[in-house]
């Protein structure tokens, strides 16, 4: 059924969220059982088994398709999950583009498993849709997005990467986990499928690893519907009962995020312990303009350029008290990590470097708490530096 507004606040909260027939339970139920009954022989009431459709999966499906603007939605066991089941749309012998700074295990994907299956692909810097073009084969299928990045918050432009897209009759798809359908909405700007990893921003609370896929066009939906219940990478019913719960706040906790990031980027900026501060809500971000144009918020993430040696950021990072020193983001905890030790470790020093992740950068999700205690933690940090 559908929630008679268009408005993200109240889709957040009703989408895909009907009182239960049972006993009009307001919360959407638990629904654990692997297998439903049915009264005749291939005639089931409407689920059959788990792996292929299960009620409290599909009221997150419904919800998630209603927050990006989408018909149809898909949840998965986790963000790489929802990428390597909508890859498997390709077939031997296909190419993709992909932005030259998505996720690392996203990397990972084309890299460590799609390349043995002879799926090759091309990675470019998408701020210049000219280099994208060049990159474009007669086998290219697939255009792979992730705007903003990760973690250099670079910002690409959906609505160029979609006529580019739609010229070669391929589709777009663009990772929106770090912006979040508050931020921004691909769908909108002509992408054809929208992943998510859920564990992040859309669940919000750091206790769930999930993922999602999104799309309006009937004939992606189809392949990606066989695909999730052929691979069978689903999440649980009590995982998609913890997402659809965060996902009540994701509106209200988005725009807390953005709030204090913006205040924290604009004091860091002025710090002199630092060298450069890559947030696209900052007048001096190179993709400013554009993120004001197709996003609607920042967002919550900022990576900083600490003016010092490795072992200066190591200091900085031991000395925070409110940032958590940990991988992942978008909880409503602010978390601290150093992209070249940790999350992208696994990328040679080369390409790192050629990046921007230098041994100083941190990288930083700013939470819900109170701005000024965040701000102090920071200050300790430099202090631990000299
Ligand atoms: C975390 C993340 C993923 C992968 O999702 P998992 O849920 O960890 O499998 C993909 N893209 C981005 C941008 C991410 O931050």
């Amino acid at each position: 059924m559908s929630t008679p507004s268009s408005s993200i606040d109240t889709l957040a909260i009703h989408a895909g969220q009907e009182p239960d027939p049972s006993h009009l339970a307001v919360m959407q139920p638990i629904v654990l059982s692997s297998t439903f009954a049915q009264r005749e022989p291939g005639s089931p009431l409407k689920f059959e088994y788990s792996r292929s459709g299960n009620p409290t999966r599909e009221a997150l499906e419904s919800c998630l398709a209603a927050l990006e603007g989408g018909r149809f939605g898909f949840a998965f066991a986790s963000g790489s999950a929802a990428t390597l089941s909508l890859l498997h749309t390709l077939r031997p012998g296909d190419h993709v583009v992909s932005g030259d700074d998505v996720y690392g295990g996203t990397f990972r994907l084309f890299d460590k498993v799609l390349k043995p299956m002879n799926v090759s692909t091309t990675f470019v810097d998408m701020r210049d849709p000219s280099r994208v073009e060049a990159a474009l084969t007669s086998e290219t299928r697939l255009i792979w997005l992730e705007t903003p990045t990760n973690p250099m918050l670079k910002v690409f432009d959906i609505g160029k990467m979609s006529a580019l897209a739609k010229s070669r009759r391929i589709p777009l798809v663009v990772d929106n986990t770090f912006a979040s359908p508050v931020l921004q909405r691909p769908l909108q700007l002509g992408a054809d499928v929208v992943m998510h990893s859920t564990t992040k921003y859309i669940n919000g609370h750091s206790d769930v690893v999930g993922g999602a896929l999104i799309t309006s066009d009937e004939g992606l939906a189809e392949r990606i519907a066989f695909l999730q219940n052929a691979i069978g990478a689903v999440p649980s019913p009590m995982d998609c009962y913890l997402v659809l719960r965060g996902i009540k706040t994701l509106p209200v906790r988005m725009r807390r995020h953005v709030e204090s990031a913006r205040e924290l980027a604009g004091r860091l900026a002025a710090h002199p312990g630092v060298a450069a501060v890559h947030y696209p809500g900052l007048k001096s971000h190179p993709d400013h303009a554009l993120a004001q144009r197709q996003m609607s918020g920042p967002g919550g993430m900022i990576s900083v350029d600490l003016a010092g040696t490795l072992e200066q950021a190591r200091r900085f990072l031991a000395s925070l008290r409110v940032f958590t020193l940990a991988e992942s983001l978008g909880g409503v905890e602010s978390l601290a990590e150093h992209p070249a030790l940790m999350t992208h470790a696994s990328i040679p020093a080369e390409s790192r470097q050629a990046l921007g992740i230098s041994d100083g950068l941190v990288r930083l999700s700013v939470g819900l708490e109170d701005v000024d205690d965040l701000w102090r933690d920071l200050q300790a940090g430099f202090a631990a530096m000299s």
